[in-house]
């Protein structure tokens, strides 16, 4: 699936969740500043797995970015490391967390990064950051959800994903699938953006 795809996928797992599945979910989004970072949060995810190409637009955009962004952090810290720690709050460290895995995502492409072992170890990262962070639940929760909709959009596809990777090398796909960049994922993208404006007018 392309990029935009996996957005559109991302968002539409995201409304699902806070529409039809949200009292399972253990957490409630109670500000609008809250539902922001969650669908912030989800359009990260959606993108993440994808960051394991430099061969990739995205690998090498976010690399650039992440690469900026570190440089600019220690300048910041080297000028001024009281404003520093003063900016650094629970959604700064959440976006400052995402940045160290784009240097290490790198592997061959839809590889890992497509498996069950991407998302137990994105939740185990987060598990580890809480003892010392305090990482809002909904903003790790976005994320793996984000995630999990990138693995199943490219589940639909005819190449597949390698759901227990290391484990078994072989590539599941779904019943039915389509070409990437084809005209029926067009129509699949568009078919989820009006499931989601039909959700939203509806449920919320
Ligand atoms: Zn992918």
């Amino acid at each position: 699936m392309l990029a935009s795809g996996h957005q559109a996928m991302g968002i539409t797992w995201g409304v699902a969740s806070i529409t039809a599945i949200s009292s399972t979910l253990p957490f409630s989004l109670q500000s609008e500043k809250e539902y922001i970072g969650y669908f912030f949060a989800i359009m990260i995810g959606s993108l993440l797995p994808d960051m394991d190409s430099m061969k990739s637009k995205m690998g090498r955009y976010m690399y650039s970015i992440a690469s900026i962004l570190v440089i600019g952090l220690i300048g910041f810290f080297l000028v001024d490391s009281e404003r520093f720690w003063s900016w650094i709050n629970a959604e700064a460290i959440f976006l400052l967390a995402l940045i160290i895995p784009v240097f290490f995502v790198f592997s061959s492409h839809r590889t890992w990064t497509h498996s069950l072992l991407f998302v137990a170890m994105l939740g185990i990262y987060f598990q580890l950051l809480s003892i010392w962070f305090t990482i809002p639940l909904y903003l790790q929760m976005g994320c793996g959800i984000g995630v999990l909709s990138h693995i199943f959009g490219d589940f639909i596809t005819k190449r597949g994903v390698p759901l227990f990777y290391p484990l078994h090398r072989k590539y599941y796909r779904f019943l039915f699938t389509f070409h990437t960049g084809s005209q029926a994922e067009r129509g699949i993208v568009f078919s989820l953006v009006l499931a989601n404006i039909w959700l939203l007018f509806t449920q919320v």
